[in-house]
């Protein structure tokens, strides 16, 4: 049995991580859509899909799950909330369960006739991306939050001066516009 479970993973941190094991102790094999795969370089959507592949197929692999269990495909947006259950259908191989948080995304797949569960959230407040992200940016310690592949990751991609250097573009056209 194969299960689905999608999510922006802006970045993966260990609460994704915790949920993946949780969803292999009931299905033989874990499909890990990578939603808004569109998105990059923006504050709430900071890395690309091929970074956020990178980031979870190292994760599992630190945590010795073989690459046999688990599929990570990124799925970009489209404009049809109606239709995005089949767009998902189309990039994924087929499963039987769905499992997320995220209330748009339970009711699209229950719609469409799917069994969708919704999985325990482990200390969501700190195990969040907004969280990771905020910290980033205000140099506190967002380390703790990622499995230590993840880390890696984006230091070795400087994923803390991307954020930081967004922002401040931000901020220096807030400025041009209150000068304008
Ligand atoms: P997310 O990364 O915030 O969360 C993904 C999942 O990870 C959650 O549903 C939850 O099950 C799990 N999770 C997160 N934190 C956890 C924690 N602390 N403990 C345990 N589990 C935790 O991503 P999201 O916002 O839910 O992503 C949904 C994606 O689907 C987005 O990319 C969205 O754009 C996409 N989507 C697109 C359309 C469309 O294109 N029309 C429609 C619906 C959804």
């Amino acid at each position: 049995m194969r299960g689905l479970l999608v999510g922006r993973m802006q970045p993966v941190h260990q609460g994704h991580l915790q949920v993946v094991k949780r969803i292999l102790e009931e299905v033989d094999e874990v499909i890990i859509g990578i939603g808004s795969a569109q998105l990059s370089h923006t504050l709430k959507d900071p890395f690309t899909a091929g970074e956020r592949v990178m980031m979870f197929t190292k994760a599992l692999s630190e945590n010795g799950i073989p690459a046999s269990r688990y599929y990570i495909i990124p799925i970009q947006d489209i404009e049809c909330n109606s239709v995005w259950v089949a767009h998902a259908k189309m990039l994924t191989p087929p499963f039987e369960r769905v499992y997320t948080g995220n209330s748009l995304v339970q009711r699209l797949f229950i719609e469409e006739g799917c069994q969708v569960t919704a999985p325990p959230l482990y200390y969501r407040d700190t195990y969040s991306g907004t969280e990771v992200r905020r910290r980033m940016l205000n140099n506190q310690d967002w380390e703790s939050l990622l499995p230590p592949s993840v880390a890696e990751v984006i230091k070795e991609i400087d994923g803390v001066e991307r954020i930081q250097h967004l922002a401040k573009k931000e901020v220096s056209e807030l400025n041009t516009d209150q000068s304008s």
